[in-house]
Order: structure tokens, then sequence, then C-alpha cells
């Protein structure tokens, strides 16, 4: 009998079969958000409660910005956000 096991990439859900270290390589090169400060200066239209985009600190000193596209409701069991307590 042989052992089979498929890692998964736990940001994107790529499947790594009986590949650990693949998918552990692949998985921490998925950049992370340093923190949640957000930078929102600027972005809001007068006919938007929401702002147009939003940049994010990155982990690897970069800043990510991300577009506005749509609302939706609250995810109740979803895990909390990275950096929700603050850290540094
Ligand atoms: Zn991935």
């Amino acid at each position: 009998m042989r052992d089979y096991r498929v890692y998964v990439c736990e940001k994107c859900g790529q499947e790594f079969p009986n590949d650990h270290d693949g998918c552990e390589e692949h998985e921490n090169g998925h950049i992370r958000p340093d923190n949640y400060a957000l930078w929102d200066n600027g972005s809001y239209q007068p006919d938007s409660r929401y702002p147009a985009f939003i940049r994010i600190p990155m982990a690897d000193g970069t800043e990510a910005m991300y577009q506005y596209d749509s609302s939706l409701p609250a995810q109740k069991n979803s895990s909390p956000a990275i950096g929700s307590s603050q850290e540094s």
C-alpha cells in the first residue's frame, strides 16, 4: 500500500501531490500584508461610501494597491484578519 498525500496551498488552493516542500515553498512565495494600516486618503469619490482603492503595506516592503469592486455581506465563519490585533 502506498501513501498518497496532496498538499494544498492555504492562500490560493493550488494542489501539490506528494510534494510538501514544493507546496511550502510555493505558499511562502505569496507576499502577505504587513499589517492592515490602510492608506485610503484621496481615494473616496463623492458618490461612493467606499474608497475607490486602498494601499496595503506588504511584508517585503512594497505597497499593494487594491481597487474597489463590490460590497459583500460579512463572512461570519472566516478566520480573523491578519493584524487585526495591533502588533508592532
Ligand atoms: Zn498558492
